[in-house]
């Protein structure tokens, strides 16, 4: 039995230290349950996916949070799934001379299933068309003085160094939309060996689930069938045979960041693709804390985490549910945790909106959604703050927000920060581009600003080599489960300043705007 002197210690230290404990355990709680093999990966549309959605809801509940949704907390998103079957599609490169050879589909290349609807047939000469950013107001067009009516276009991963990174996945996700416009048949992205992030063994499994698009024709970017492939970068130097050019030459120019040639390769591509689609709905959840001042009331600071994952696939090392217990379990988690501070606390003066996004995996599918078909007047949205994956996998010390640098929220968050003894850093893979990966940018693409949140660390460090391995070994993987190693104090440490970037968020007389020289800046 503990003496007294111990039992005093244990009540004195009451307040600071069991606040945080519980927090920690629930959070986990959360994770725990969301992450779980019955919820059986959170595929959009599935039974594993209710599941998880009707616990969030019985979360909201419990914190007495208001529905927001237009059925109670429920959005419903229509959604078109495509499956692609690699074994019964076709695909051969032709030379000039008439020789063909063929392509093992599933393998040597990949064709996406997501995106839009992929046509039966191509038959195209192929075009390199270097890093395929298309932003002649920026002084650089890699689509310029090329006829590409009526081609497929090979790209190369990468951009040149004097454009932001935010600025070349912005135009990288609008590609596809403005190539159709332009008349183009389809796209093969390369990746060079050195910038390959998901494995390609791994990314061969992956291309076997099934895609999506929303059902609504008039929310895609658009509705022309487009060819979409990807392309093995072991194998990609097949491509540019008869060219006059090698994959390595333009893979040490990319991975240099250096200005790439364009030019014709010699080869058409026909490929016959055996693709079956359906339709199916599958809920946003949205919950509202209301806020406490008369006028500032009707404006939300939206925030949000995806609850989908990647469901049942194939089975690595024997397993093959997919979590996703960081991808996003810890951020719905962490929003259910911060919906707690805030209604705990005294309300903020504008209201707060908590939503769980479906289908960010399919391709940001439920935010588009939602950022366009809002169920608050979308005017008056005034932040987003959005949760994808923190990785609380050390000690929180430094934190980086994607999007910082973009608008005022960047100085919120460092002033908050420094309230609470964190540093802000900068972005440390900046081209990675996480800003624009997440639900988050279709707030950005709206006009609302944004930031997303990470735990910081730096090159040269024990921090930096655990992020890579666990991008190489957990990202979408089986093994981003509940055996890994969480740590739930410093998650919780997160949501204690976030919680608190919102309440200043939500309090200040002016909403957040974009800085002037921002590049996602509407006017
Ligand atoms: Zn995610």
């Amino acid at each position: 039995m503990p003496n007294r002197a111990f039992l005093l210690c244990i009540l004195l230290a009451l307040p600071v230290p069991v606040l945080a404990a519980d927090a920690a355990s629930q959070w986990w709680a959360d994770v725990s349950t969301l992450a779980a093999d019955g919820m059986e990966g959170r595929l959009t549309g599935s039974p594993g996916y209710d599941r998880a959605a009707q616990y969030v809801i019985g979360r909201l509940k419990e914190e007495g949070l208001k529905p927001a949704g237009v059925n109670g907390y429920l959005q419903p998103v229509a959604l078109d799934q495509q499956l692609v079957d690699q074994d019964a599609s076709r695909a051969s490169l032709t030379a000039a001379d008439g020789a063909s050879t063929p392509l093992k589909l599933g393998e040597q290349m990949l064709i996406a299933a997501g995106g839009g609807p992929r046509p039966a047939k191509v038959d195209a000469p192929l075009v390199f068309i270097g890093y395929g950013l298309h932003l002649p107001k920026h002084g650089h067009d890699d689509f310029a003085g090329l006829d590409l009516k009526d081609k497929i276009v090979v790209v190369v991963s990468g951009g040149p160094a004097e454009l932001s990174g935010a600025l070349k996945s912005h135009v990288r996700f609008e590609r596809n939309a403005e190539l159709g416009k332009q008349g183009v048949l389809g796209i093969i992205t390369l990746t060079t060996p050195k910038q390959v992030e998901i494995p390609w063994e791994r990314q061969r499994t992956l291309v076997r689930g099934p895609g999506m698009y929303l059902a609504d024709a008039k929310l895609r970017d658009s509705n022309k069938p487009f060819f979409t492939a990807s392309f093995d970068p072991a194998q990609s130097e097949m491509l540019f045979k008869g060219s006059g050019h090698a994959f390595s030459e333009i893979a040490a120019l990319a991975d240099a960041s250096k200005p790439v040639p364009r030019f014709a390769l010699a080869f058409r591509l026909k490929a016959d693709i055996a693709a079956t689609r359906s339709r199916l709905t599958s809920p946003n959840i949205a919950a509202k804390l209301e806020g406490s001042d008369p006028k500032l009331k009707s404006e939300y600071v939206a925030i949000s985490a995806h609850l989908d994952h990647l469901g049942i696939g194939a089975a690595v090392k024997g397993d093959k549910i997919y979590n996703g217990a960081m991808d996003n379990a810890s951020g719905v988690a962490t929003v259910l945790d911060i919906a707690h501070r805030l209604k705990t606390g005294p309300a903020p003066r504008r209201s707060i909106l908590f939503l769980f996004f479906t289908a960010e995996e399919k391709g940001l599918l439920g935010s588009s959604y939602y950022a366009r078909r809002p169920t608050v007047e979308k005017a008056n949205i005034v932040a987003n703050l959005n949760f994808d994956m923190a990785l609380s996998l050390w000690r929180l010390q430094s934190l980086y927000a994607p999007g910082q640098e973009e608008s005022s929220l960047g100085d919120d968050a460092r002033a908050v920060a420094a309230s609470q003894g964190l540093v802000m850093i900068p972005d440390p893979l900046p081209d990675r581009n996480v800003f624009i990966r997440s639900d988050q940018y279709n707030f950005v693409r709206e006009g609302i600003p944004a930031l997303m949140f990470k735990f910081g660390f730096a090159k040269g460090t024990r921090e930096f080599d655990i992020e890579r391995e666990w991008r190489s070994n957990r990202y979408h993987a089986p093994s981003d489960d509940l055996s890994q190693p969480l740590l739930k104090d410093e998650a919780v440490k997160l949501d204690d300043f976030v919680a608190a970037l919102a309440r200043r968020v939500a309090d200040a007389d002016r909403r957040p705007q974009w800085l002037p020289n921002s590049i996602f800046r509407k006017d």
